[in-house]
């Protein structure tokens, strides 16, 4: 049997080498590593596959959520509700632009934001809302966006965990993860479902205006040359990214597949395990599997199962232990006055299994297996 990884970048390399190395080879040859052919390339291919207006890729996905938030024309003071079960990314920008980050509790099931903890969560200062599309699959986005509707506020997806997820609105319509709001945001980092070999990011919007804007702030602030109208930042996908990121991109919707089969797997060997919940789709929304994250009974010691499966060479991890509102940097009086029993529930009960593109049928047989019986 293969090692088994969290992830396999190497094998899912192997079988693309001389399409990336190709195209890493092309864009040394061209010389333009910044601001190339390249880059419009894959940015015209991505805004295809979505189906949104505009794709301004970014450094990485953090850069892209920050200058989503800078095109608002935000206040400091002003408040944006955030899940507080997340990568601590979707928080750090908001507080970092002296805005109030608003935690909000998340579904006990499909782990994203909750809808009812929105609505309590909503003040006069209320200016955006950052769902997440956590592990992915998309947060109930047909009730986030009514709600944004009737307060007018901005939506600003976090969607680093779900590209390709497509979700379904009550009128037949289908939109791809991150093009539903005014502005979503994606990471390439190498591990997430369409990565690069380094960092990168994207921003994804059909609004015209706001692609404008972010585009400037993400070159300095600069429209005219050597003109800076505003205050902006340097963020920019370089060409050897988006050379390998255009290669994948022919495959993403062969990972995606891949990885819904390795959970399909998963599922159907836990379904009968008293000890293990498997994780519940939004049945409004496809899911693509970042994670594979299950629930474990709250009587079992956690610890003592990761470390078991260690020593039996299968690796898993806990997305995420602290959530964000207990966090040391992000602690608030005012946070003690609400509730998060169910991401509190969650941060102590989570166990990610491995989950990529390359996992095949021995893998998954011995992982469910050994997990199964340590459990039994
Ligand atoms: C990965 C991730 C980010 C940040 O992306 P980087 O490219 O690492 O900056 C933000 N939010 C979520 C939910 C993520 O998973």
């Amino acid at each position: 049997m293969k090692p088994i990884q969290m992830v396999d970048l190497k094998g899912q390399y192997e079988k693309i080498k001389t399409e990336i190395d190709n195209g890493i080879q092309s864009v040394i040859e061209s010389s333009t590593f910044v601001k190339g052919g390249m880059v419009t390339t894959f940015q015209q291919n991505l805004e295809q596959y979505l189906g949104v207006k505009h794709v301004i890729p970014v450094g990485n996905g953090t850069d892209a959520l920050q200058i989503a938030l800078m095109a608002l024309g935000l206040q400091p003071g002003d408040e944006v509700i955030t899940p507080t079960f997340t990568f601590i990314a979707t928080a750090e920008v908001v507080a970092l632009l002296g805005l109030t980050p608003i935690f909000v509790d998340v579904e006990p099931d499909t782990f994203c934001m909750s809808v009812e903890s929105v609505k309590k969560a909503i003040t006069p200062k209320t200016k955006t809302i950052v769902p997440v599309h956590l592990f992915g699959q998309n947060a109930n986005m047909e009730a986030i966006l009514q709600i944004a509707k009737e307060h007018n506020l901005y939506v600003v997806e976090d969607a680093c965990q779900s590209i390709g997820a497509e979700y379904t609105f009550s009128n037949g319509q289908k939109v791809k993860s991150g093009c539903m709001g005014h502005i979503g945001c994606t990471s390439f980092f190498p591990s997430k479902n369409l990565g690069c070999f380094g960092d990168g990011g994207a921003i994804f919007t059909n609004d015209d205006a706001l692609a404008q804007e972010m585009q400037c702030i993400a070159n300095h602030g600069m429209t005219v040359h050597y003109h800076h109208d505003k205050i902006g930042v340097n963020s920019r996908l370089d060409s050897i990214q988006a050379a390998i990121l255009d290669v994948k991109l022919r495959y993403l919707d062969t990972y995606i597949s891949a990885r819904q089969t390795a959970a399909h797997y998963y599922d159907v060997a836990f379904a009968n395990q008293p000890n293990i919940a498997i994780p519940t789709r939004n049945s409004k929304s496809t899911h693509v599997f970042h994670q594979y994250t299950l629930k474990l009974r709250s009587s079992i010691d956690r610890n003592a199962v990761q470390e078991q499966l260690k020593t039996l060479g299968i690796p898993t991890m806990v997305y995420y232990p602290i959530p964000l509102h207990l966090q040391k940097a992000y602690r608030n009086e005012r946070y003690k006055k609400v509730d998060f029993p169910n991401a509190e529930m969650l941060s102590k009960t989570v166990l990610s299994l491995p989950m990529h593109t390359e996992l095949d049928e021995e893998q998954l047989e011995y992982i469910t297996e050994n997990l199964c019986n340590l459990l039994q």
